[in-house]
């Protein structure tokens, strides 16, 4: 190892090589079958059970946590796959803190809610380990579905099709489907692969082909999509970025957090992959955290994330922002950058403090700079490659336009969250059974 954490400049090999391996190992480790009846013990199998509501794929929840305790976990991964195909990944990736957790009986009374996020993950990793797949395909329809987009809205919807016997092509653009589960989501929350492992079992239903390298727009037309099948799904997500608009934006060392992000995800080696010693990340959502924490854990000495707005606000959960604090990560908020300075490079970033006022956010005339030799923008994605003439609404498509539904990130309404993309995907899904098999 010739690099340290205190090499200027963005360099490979900041750590010795064991670290990366301590560093990127599962963000939260698997219970065994101990301490998952443990856990299911505390369960109290609410009537009329919070938990299910505040989940978007609404589970039932207290049913498969009885069926950990009672020591069928197989049976508990067939409740869950039931509303959500993919709940294994959901189990990693959930900010559960925000959703079922939040609204736990438990958590309301003692500060500590039944772990229902490791007890999924538990039942899903069980029966996965089985090769148990508790789904078949209805006798075959004969019609034809066009799915764009294998991230989880697309894949959620197309498994939900071959069940009810349609024929399904997913087009991805990408070499690998997945989506954001294989190119974005954290690394240390999907260890081993688990999204191409997951996205396998889910084809093993039958009737759904993948057709990665094509994209709409580019290799197919909408218009070509809608005269060859009987109906078509939009999950594209949000494959745009927001620009920073700040002087110096173009410098060498500053890219979109997303890119990096992805690919972090696709090296084998991280150890190989090149990570700044200051690193300024600027955002406040999941995706500055995540490109900051990261950062941190590849040997960057020293990571700040930038937010414009109060703490209060920041999309990112006290959860998570605590957990970019814990890893070493500073935050600080009420900034916005106003230049980047270096020559060639980027070597400081200038912010200017703000304040909310009833006009917006406006500098309150004191500034400050950062020393940077790597900055990652982190400020939102956008709607992009969406084919003309499909009404939006808010920056997102509308869910039902003819023969054409959209779910998922790229379509109105609902948070942006994998479990949410898997909840209209196959919602979208059942739509258009119902209109395909209608008189
Ligand atoms: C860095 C990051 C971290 C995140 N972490 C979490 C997390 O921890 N927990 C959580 O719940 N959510 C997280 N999210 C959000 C979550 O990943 C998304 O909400 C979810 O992936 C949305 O699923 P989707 O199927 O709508 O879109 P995507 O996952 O984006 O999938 C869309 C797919 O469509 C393909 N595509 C796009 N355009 C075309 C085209 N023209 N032709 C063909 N294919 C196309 C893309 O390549 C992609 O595979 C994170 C997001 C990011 C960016
Ligand atoms: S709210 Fe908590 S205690 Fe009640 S059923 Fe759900 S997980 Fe169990």
């Amino acid at each position: 190892m010739s690099n340290s954490p205190f090499t200027p400049g963005i360099v490979a090999g900041r750590l010795p090589d064991a670290a990366y391996a301590r560093n990127f190992a599962d963000h939260e480790p698997p219970l065994d079958a101990h301490e998952a009846r443990v856990a299911a013990d505390r369960c109290y199998f609410c009537h009329d059970a919070p938990c299910i509501t505040a989940c978007p794929t609404a589970i039932d929840i207290p049913l498969f946590i009885r069926q950990i305790a009672t020591g069928t976990p197989e049976a508990a991964a067939t409740t869950i796959w039931s509303q959500n195909i993919l709940g294994g990944m959901c189990a990693r990736v959930c900010p559960t803190e925000t959703l079922c957790e939040e609204a736990c009986v438990r958590e309301a009374a003692e500060g500590k809610p039944v772990e229902i996020g490791r007890l999924q993950r538990y039942a899903t990793d069980v029966a996965m380990a089985k090769g148990l797949h508790p789904f078949t395909r209805a006798p075959r329809t004969g019609k034809r579905v066009a799915v764009v987009g294998a991230g989880p809205a697309g894949l959620a919807c197309a498994h939900r099709l071959a069940m009810h016997g349609h024929d399904v092509v997913v087009f991805e653009r990408r070499p690998k489907a997945g989506g954001l589960n294989e190119y974005g989501i954290a690394s240390y929350k999907t260890t081993g692969g688990f999204a191409q492992k997951e996205v396998e079992w889910l084809l093993s239903i039958g009737g759904i082909e993948i057709r990665c390298g094509v994209e709409l727009g580019r290799d197919v037309t909408l218009a070509q999509l809608e005269a060859e099948y009987d109906a078509v799904f939009l999950g594209i997500g949000l494959a745009g970025v927001n620009a920073l608009r700040t002087p110096g934006e173009d410098k060498a060392g500053v890219r979109d957090a997303v890119d990096f992000i992805a690919e972090l995800r696709q090296t084998a080696d991280l150890s190989t992959l090149p990570i700044g010693r200051d690193v300024v990340v600027i955002g406040g959502g999941m995706t500055a955290v995540d490109a900051a924490v990261q950062s941190k854990l590849l040997g960057a000495e020293n990571v700040t994330i930038v937010y414009r707005r109060g703490q209060e606000k920041m999309s990112a959960s006290a959860y998570e922002q605590e957990h970019a604090t814990s890893a070493g990560v500073r935050i600080i908020c009420n900034a916005m950058p106003v230049a980047i300075h270096g020559n060639g490079a980027v070597r400081e970033v200038e912010f200017a403090y703000t304040r909310e006022t009833s006009e917006g956010l406006k500098p309150t005339g004191e500034t400050f700079r950062l020393k940077a030799d790597q900055v990652f923008k982190a400020i939102g994605q956008t709607l992009a490659g969406a084919p003309e003439g499909l009404a939006v609404e808010g920056g997102k498509l509308k869910g039902h336009q003819g023969k054409v539904w959209a779910g998922g990130d790229c379509a109105a309404g609902g948070e942006d969250l994998t479990v949410t993309a898997v909840a209209e995907g196959r919602d979208a899904a059942e739509a258009i059974h119902a209109a395909l098999t209608a008189g």
